[in-house]
C-alpha cells in the first residue's frame, strides 16, 4: 500500500485528488505504481486511511509490501516534520536512483530522507541504504515501528529484558547511541544499556583461615551481547532535525528537548 500513484503520467498524492475522481480512475484502470508501473487501485473504507494498493501483490515492489502501520508512520512524519522544521520541500514515497524513500524533505540545500521500518531487516540492508543515500548527499533518519519484530514484548522478552535485533544495534551505533521508534502517534528514542547479570555475594575462608568475600555486583554479559536493557526518553517532542555525519555517512537525528519539572 502507498500514498502515491501515477495518474496520467503524473505522481499524485492520495489526499490531493478528489475522491470521486480517484474512484473513477481506479475503476477505469488508470492508476499505476510509479515504482513498478503495475496496476494499482484506490482504497478507502475497510481501513480508515485512504490509500493505494497493488491490484495484484508484487513481491518485488517495496510499495506493494507495506503495512498499514508503515503507511500511518509516513503520514505522521509528514505531519510533524514541517511543524518543527522550516522545510523547502516535502514529499512521500520519493523515488531516487531506483530506491524509494518513505518521506523526503529539503531544508534549503540540505536533503533528508526518513525511513520507517516495520518488518525486521538486516543491518547490511540498512547500511547499504544509508551509504547509498549519503553518496547523493541525502541525510537519512531511520525510525523503527515496533510490534512486528522490533521491540516485540511477547517474543523478545527474556528474563525481563528485551532482546534487540542486530539491525537495532547497528542503528544504535550509527545514531550515536540512540534508536528512534514510533507508534505512529509519537516518537521516542531509546538508549540501550549493556546487558549485565547479578553476581551473588558470597563469603569463604581461604587456606590460612582468613575470611574473604566477593560478588554482590552487576557483571557485563559478554556472551549475550544482544541482550539489552533499553531506556526510553519520553521527551524528544521537538522533532527538530539535526543533520550530521558519522564517519563518512550522512545521518539525520532529532534534537531532544530538555523539559524541567515545574
Ligand atoms: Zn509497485
Amino acid at each position: 500500500m502507498g500514498l502515491t500513484a501515477l495518474l496520467e503520467n503524473e505522481v499524485v498524492l492520495v489526499s490531493s485528488i478528489d475522491e470521486g475522481d480517484l474512484r473513477k480512475a481506479s475503476r477505469g484502470n488508470n492508476l499505476s505504481c510509479h515504482f513498478c508501473l503495475e496496476r494499482i487501485v484506490y482504497k478507502h473504507g475497510q481501513i480508515k486511511i485512504p490509500h493505494f494498493a497493488h491490484y495484484t501483490r508484487n513481491p518485488d515492489c517495496d510499495l506493494s509490501n507495506e503495512t498499514l502501520e508503515h503507511l500511518s508512520g509516513k503520514l505522521f512524519m509528514m505531519k510533524i516534520l514541517p511543524k518543527y522544521n522550516t522545510l523547502t520541500a516535502l514529499t512521500v514515497e520519493k523515488i531516487h536512483d531506483r530506491r524509494i524513500y518513505d518521506v523526503y524533505a529539503e531544508m534549503g540545500s540540505a536533503k533528508i530522507a526518513v525511513e520507517l521500518q516495520h518488518t525486521v531487516v538486516s543491518s547490511e540492508s540498512i547500511e547499504e541504504k544509508i551509504n547509498h543515500a549519503s553518496q547523493s548527499s541525502i541525510h537519512v533518519l531511520y525510525v523503527l515501528i515496533p510490534g512486528k519484530g522490533y521491540l516485540n514484548y511477547e517474543t523478545s522478552r527474556v528474563e525481563g529484558r528485551i532482546i534487540v535485533k542486530e539491525s537495532e544495534l547497528y542503528l544504535h551505533r550509527t545514531y550515536f547511541g540512540r534508536v528512534y521508534y514510533t507508534n505512529t502517534q509519537s516518537i521516542q528514542s531509546a538508549h540501550f544499556l549493556p546487558a549485565t547479570t547479578y553476581v551473588e555475594g558470597r563469603e569463604w575462608y581461604d587456606s590460612s583461615g582468613n575470611q574473604n568475600s566477593g560478588g554482590g555486583y552487576e557483571k557485563n554479559l559478554k556472551s549475550r551481547r544482544n541482550l539489552q536493557w533499553f531506556y526510553v526518553f519520553k521527551h524528544p517532542e521537538t522533532h527538530r532535525l539535526r543533520l550530521t555525519m558519522n564517519g563518512d555517512v550522512r545521518i539525520a537525528t532529532l534534537s531532544e528537548g530538555v523539559f524541567w519539572k515545574k
